[in-house]
């Protein structure tokens, strides 16, 4: 049995995470997760994996089976991803005469108004690029290999099992709202693009992300206010991050530490550290606001569950969760309330948030299409409407450029095509959180009202949904758990269309 090995394998994860959390928050040069492997090596065995095969009729046993599966295709791909970190995290570009971290491009970057410069910093981060796309081209095809000797399955039905989603049938769902939201999104990303100067078909990556940015609304954002606005806003639902002993709150400046805030797990729920490198602006707030959510999840999950129901399974639960924290910034009355925005602003801003989440949930909607046709090298082209025609691509980074851009009316560049790949279909859990997300709010302000973010009882009543952890209940369970019957995207359809207009485009 393998159920003896559980000991282990919470102490062999629980150092990989410490060891990312080390290396990421920038006071550990080099990723050593190789060392650690080695440590454990009783751990990684194609035995293990045939006995854990035998108890995958529970959810536990499933979970686990999964890890076992994980651990030793990661225990096989170590060193190229150790190295691909150490290279991703040393490489410099040189722009404007002084050499730049790559890591800190991309806040230079959507910091950069003039559009010259935005285009030349982006050009001169493809050759790292390439260089991560050939790690990645390495690792996906040992780990299309290791995933089909180990399981039998093909890499979409090996993951299609262990999740529990049919993701074709979730693709022609994600069809149907690209179609039916293409004239609302449009309208929208023309307007966008006008404030930064841009005309729609000129947009590239680098002039949505200087938008994004969001400047114009940076007095309401500054780096030294996040911290007291978030432990404040958290304090009125009923969280006192300071008094919270398993909470750990990193916002230390360092120099190597990762622009973008994250939540790691270390031990779920006596461990949880928030890290952050705040720099001000609307998504510093926002991304703080989404690590913030995971934090809370897993700081409040019931500690009695079993390690596997606390640690492993898909990530759309608690990714819902860091959804329903960060969207709050789209919410005028929490602008208003929380964040002191004059109403006229809050409005705005609200407007900006809800124009770049469906931004985000056609991009996403739209890489589920992608990825799922890179996996089975399907390289049928697909019309406007995203059917098969009788046509074919030439390869996949022409396809993701189609498809991508198709989506969300962006030139994307090839550059991005296995880079931009979510792991174990990872994109997939982020557009059901962000429809179960939808459905949560719905019932949220149903029961406690507008101003449920500001109530104790709205918190006690996510305390009960967080004590679930990440895998004790499922997405859909949930949803039973607080009155709906399954996973509904009409439910996000009817949000936006509501939010922009109060009825459908006919299109
Ligand atoms: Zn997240």
């Amino acid at each position: 049995m393998v159920s003896h090995l559980l000991p282990y394998l919470e102490k062999f994860e629980e150092e990989l995470s410490r060891e990312s959390y080390l290396h990421s928050s920038g006071q550990k040069d080099e990723s050593e997760s190789a060392k650690i492997y080695a440590e454990y090596p009783h751990l990684f065995s194609r035995e293990h994996i045939t006995e854990a095969f035998k108890k995958i009729n529970t959810r536990e046993g499933k979970l686990l089976y999964d890890a076992f599966v994980g651990n030793f295709m990661g225990n096989e791909l170590k060193e190229v991803s150790d190295e691909m970190s150490s290279y991703e995290s040393s490489a410099e570009i040189d722009f404007e005469g002084r050499k730049l971290a790559f890591r800190q491009a991309s806040n230079v970057l959507v910091n950069e108004p003039l559009r010259e410069k935005r285009k030349e910093l982006y050009e001169s981060l493809k050759p790292v690029k390439h260089k991560l796309t050939a790690y990645e081209k390495d690792l996906w095809e040992k780990c299309y290999a290791l995933i089909n000797q180990l399981s039998g399955k093909s890499y979409l039905d090996y993951v299609s099992f262990v999740k529990e989603v049919d993701y074709d049938a979730f693709a022609e769902e994600l069809k149907e709202f690209l179609v039916k939201t293409d004239a609302l999104h449009k309208s929208q990303l023309e307007k966008n693009m006008a404030s930064v100067g841009v005309k729609l078909e000129d947009a590239m990556p680098y002039d949505y992300a200087f938008f994004a940015r969001a400047k114009p609304f940076d007095e309401f954002f500054k780096k030294e206010n996040l911290v007291p606005f978030a432990k404040a806003f958290w304090k009125g639902l009923g969280f006192d991050i300071d008094a919270q002993k398993n909470v750990v709150l990193d916002v230390t400046e360092r120099e190597k530490k990762v622009p973008r805030a994250f939540c790691m797990p270390i031990k779920v729920p006596e461990e949880v550290i928030l890290v952050i490198k705040p720099h001000g602006g609307q998504d510093d707030y926002q991304s703080f606001l989404h690590e913030s959510g995971h934090t809370e999840h897993f700081a409040n999950t019931n500690p009695k569950l079993s390690y596997e129901l606390k640690h492993m399974g898909a990530h759309s639960v608690s990714e819902t969760y860091a959804f329903l924290i960060e969207y709050l910034m789209a919410d005028p009355l929490f602008l208003q309330n929380c964040l002191k925005l004059p109403k006229k602003a809050a409005k705005d801003f609200a407007e900006f948030i809800m124009e770049t989440k469906l931004q985000a949930f056609r991009r996403y909607a739209a890489k589920i299409i992608y990825e799922l046709k890179l996996h089975r090298t399907d390289l049928t082209r697909l019309d406007e409407r995203f059917e098969k025609t009788s046509g074919k691509y030439n390869d996949a980074s022409e396809m993701y450029v189609d498809i991508l851009t198709k989506a969300t009316k962006i030139k994307y560049q090839p550059e991005g095509y296995l880079l931009d790949v979510d792991g174990g279909m990872y994109s997939a859990d982020y557009v059901r959180a962000w429809i179960f997300e939808a459905m949560l709010r719905k019932k949220l302000l149903e029961k406690f009202g507008k101003d449920w973010f500001q109530k104790k009882e709205a918190g006690d009543f996510l305390k009960g949904m967080w004590s679930w952890g990440s895998s004790g209940k499922s997405c859909e369970e949930l949803a039973q758990m607080i009155g709906y019957g399954k996973l509904d995207i009409s439910v996000l359809t009817k949000d936006f269309v509501d939010f922009f207009l109060g009825s459908m485009p006919h299109s």
